[in-house]
């Protein structure tokens, strides 16, 4: 009772004392709970398990992202999908297939070494029970920088000690070509000095794909060209079910899916990246296969339905992965 009332009497005088030390409580702000940041995703695909590794995301405006939306219209597509507009959050995803024997990923993640709030692929995969020691093969959409950052380390040593490495071969010959390096503007140098230096420690066991190649037991390539000149997708055959890795034929699918006729900033032939947009789309919703998106928000996996003049994203649910 005593105890009780010496409580409530020290409560009722700290309130003023509280106010007047507003100052020095700014200094020492109340500790900021963490974000619940997502890790894995794992469904079955026939005898192939699939697993989908949150990497985390970075910022931007939505202004600018897409050159050729009607005035107004993406506002109204982040609104409908419940987005922010400023900043907007872009997610980045690896894919990691077992199969035969193999634990294949496409795309390497960032590394750590682009946003500040990713690179959490690797912890991501160890949650999900393999190491980096483990994959065997890491298989490439294309370079840029989020696709290819988490090849190595921040002192450039390989972060998959034992993996072979495949690469679409017009990828390849684009962003190894001397010539396209000293005509590309000032801008893009950067990105081909970026695969210089990523690539390089794993040299002697880089091979190049084409369009149509199987990679690996269950794994066929898909040049889609567009969004980079080599930029590739793959497919995963099991049985009569059937994955399609997107990588980036589509950024974040609430507008590039919904609507595959706008053009995003980052496609190098918009025309070319539209045209393999809508064909891979349409596959995939016609063979009612499953989905993975580089850009795709978690759990990174789902499902492509036509709807009206464009799809519609259907995300995998939680059921999908017992
Ligand atoms: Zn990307």
């Amino acid at each position: 009772m005593h105890r009780r009332s010496a409580m409530l009497g020290a409560a009722a005088l700290a309130v003023p004392a509280l106010l007047r030390a507003a100052p020095a409580l700014a200094q020492a702000p109340a500790p900021v709970p963490p974000p619940a940041t997502p890790g894995f995703f794992r469904f079955r695909l026939g005898s192939v398990t699939v697993t989908t590794l949150f990497d985390g995301y970075f910022q931007r405006p939505l202004a600018g992202l897409i050159r050729n939306a009607p005035p107004g219209a993406a506002e109204q597509a982040a609104r409908e999908a419940f987005l922010g507009t400023d900043p907007l959050s872009i997610p980045y995803s690896v894919t990691m297939v077992q199969a035969g024997g193999q634990t294949i990923l496409f795309d390497a993640g960032t590394g750590g070494q682009l946003a500040p709030t990713g690179g959490w692929a690797i912890a991501n995969m160890r949650a999900a029970g393999v190491t980096p020691e483990q994959v065997t093969l890491v298989a490439h959409s294309h370079f840029h920088a989020d696709h290819i950052s988490g090849l190595t380390t921040r002192d450039n040593a390989p972060v998959f000690p034992n993996a072979e490495i495949a690469v679409p071969e017009a990828e390849w010959r684009f962003w190894t070509d001397e010539g396209q390096a000293s005509r590309a503007p000032e801008a893009m140098r950067p990105a081909f000095a970026a695969v210089a230096r990523r690539f390089g420690p794993y040299r002697a066991r880089i091979r190049q794909f084409g369009d149509g190649a199987e990679i690996a037991p269950a794994v066929r390539a898909i040049a889609a060209p567009g969004h980079t000149p080599g930029h590739s997708v793959f497919e995963v055959t099991s049985g009569n079910a059937g994955l399609l890795v997107l990588s980036d034929t589509t950024n974040r699918p609430e507008f590039f899916v919904r609507n595959p006729g706008w053009h995003a900033v980052f496609d190098m032939d918009p025309q070319s990246a539209e045209a393999n947009r809508r064909r891979l789309l349409d596959r995939a919703a016609a063979e009612r296969m499953w989905v993975t998106g580089y850009h795709f928000p978690f759990p990174i996996a789902g499902r492509i339905a036509r709807e009206g003049d464009g799809f519609r994203y259907v995300r995998a649910d939680w059921i999908d992965s017992v």
